[in-house]
């Protein structure tokens, strides 16, 4: 286990329920910062990116979380394990098993097997989860949006006409190159958020969007039935975080996705597609980084200070602005 931070002073009483939504290495990297704040976490994470490969369930947000905050994670790539090795994936390819295209590591397909073993065998996902979560004690609740199986599908124009592919497919083998027409969260419509997630948003002290990408990891959780309403209901503020910087996602390729919904890939953008509670929105709160301090959403307090997480402190410091901003807007 890494070392905890010194816990911080919030503005509250007593200990703080924090529950974040979030998706994978953006989602894991706050949820470090969110943890050194508050000893009760819950994160609600996206499983719109699971896929099966080789027969092996993989659900690449919830075990980014995992191996980071249980600190398995390889932190230069900042997805996957730590010492990898990649003889399975090479094996796979040499009987020219496809995909080749997704890196399976041999560490990793330990994660797969017993989760599919146990999928398998009739346990829902966040059990699955729970269980997994024995092993890495990630210092937060863990819990999948939901146990039905929900995978987002990108829809592009090419030279054969409209088609739709799975997002990873787009997304790693293709590193997001065809132009977006449509992000569908296939099966989210009929999907039922897991256990725990709605009395997680409902029974907050705090409820924090994560800096993650808005429409392929919040987005996709916000398509599960109940879980926005959750959020438009909950006492507790609503605080998001802008995983936009100066008109650009730190790292990854955000700006991919968000011009297929209209959004303008900015801080101010991004804020005002989720919205203001007040109106029909998400948000109470909207932190921005001090490069975009000009940045405003209508009904929403914006507030700027550095938003780089470049490390589990920095980020700590982040998530004490958000509660700070959520206070306030709860007193006012
Ligand atoms: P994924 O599921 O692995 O793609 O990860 P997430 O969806 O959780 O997060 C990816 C998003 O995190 C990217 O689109 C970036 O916009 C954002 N991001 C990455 N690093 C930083 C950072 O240091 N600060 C902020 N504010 N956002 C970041
Ligand atoms: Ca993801």
């Amino acid at each position: 286990m890494p070392a905890r931070l010194p816990r911080a002073t919030v503005v509250h009483d007593g200990p703080m329920r924090i529950t974040v939504l979030a998706g994978g290495v953006g989602g894991a990297r706050f949820l470090q910062g969110v943890r050194a704040v508050s000893d009760d976490v819950t994160a609600v994470v996206n499983t719109a990116d699971d896929v099966t490969l080789h027969g092996l369930r993989v659900c690449p947000d919830l075990d980014s979380v995992m191996y980071t905050l249980g600190g398995g994670i390889d932190t230069g790539r900042g997805w996957g394990r730590a010492d990898e090795t990649w003889h399975v994936k090479d094996e796979l390819a040499a009987y020219g098993a496809e995909p080749t295209w997704f890196g399976l590591g041999d560490r990793d397909v330990a994660t797969h097997l017993v989760r599919t073993k146990m999928l398998d065998a009739g346990y829902p996902l966040s059990a699955v989860t729970e269980a997994l979560c024995a092993r890495w004690e990630p210092g937060v609740r863990l819990l999948p949006m939901s146990d039905e199986r929900v995978e987002t599908h990108v829809v592009v124009d090419g030279p054969e006409g409209r088609r739709a592919l799975h997002f990873q497919e787009w997304w790693i083998r293709h590193r997001a190159a065809l132009d977006p027409v449509e992000f569908v969260p296939v099966g989210a419509a009929e999907a039922k958020p897991a256990p725990g997630v709605l009395d997680a948003v409902a029974e907050a002290d705090l409820v924090l969007i994560a800096p993650s990408n808005p429409v392929v990891s919040i987005g996709t959780i916000l398509a599960v039935p109940g879980i926005r309403d959750a959020l438009r209901a909950t006492a507790a503020p609503v605080v998001g975080v802008s995983p936009i910087i100066g008109g650009a996602p730190v790292r990854g390729m955000a700006e991919r996705c968000l011009p297929a919904l209209g959004v303008e890939v900015s801080a101010a953008g991004v804020g005002g597609w989720y919205g203001a509670r007040a109106a029909d929105g998400l948000l109470d709160g909207w932190l921005v980084d001090t490069a975009d301090r000009e940045a405003a959403v209508p009904g929403v307090d914006v507030r700027a200070v550095p938003l780089y997480m470049t490390d589990p402190e920095a980020t700590a410091a982040m998530v004490r602005a958000a509660a700070e901003l959520g206070a306030q807007v709860r007193r006012a």
